[in-house]
């Protein structure tokens, strides 16, 4: 079982900023912006390479998802970034599907 499954459970705690019957949001516990948000899905899917057809609703529902909390935390006009790491290439430490929202400071790129 990964870490963010034992935050859904209510294993661990997380600073939830956001729930609903799909999905769940919190803060990353090591920050790389001001603002540095999670949205998972409660389906356990393992990272975005397992994403299916009949998964379209949910990830659309995800970024609807990040882009309210971008609003609600006063990101959406200066600017932020969403990533979704993939695998062991793409630096996915955690497999259980995530989006990070960063924001509150100028992000270079291209990423390291
Ligand atoms: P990944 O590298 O898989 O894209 O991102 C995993 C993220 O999960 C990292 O940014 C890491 O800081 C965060 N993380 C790992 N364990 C925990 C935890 O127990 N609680 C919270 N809130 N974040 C975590």
């Amino acid at each position: 079982m990964t870490v963010f499954k034992k935050i859904i459970d209510r294993e661990i705690p997380a600073k939830i900023v956001y729930e609903d019957e799909l999905c769940l949001a919190f803060h990353d516990v090591n920050p790389q912006a001001p603002t540095h948000i999670l949205v998972i899905p409660k389906k356990e899917v393992r990272s975005l390479a397992d994403i299916e057809e009949k998964d379209k609703d949910l990830m659309g529902h995800l970024l609807t998802i990040v882009s309210k909390l971008a609003k609600d935390f006063q990101l959406s006009e200066e600017g932020f970034r969403t990533v979704i790491n993939a695998g062991d290439h793409g630096g996915q430490t955690v497999f259980h599907l995530h989006i990070h929202l960063l924001g509150g400071r100028k992000l270079s790129w291209p990423p390291g």
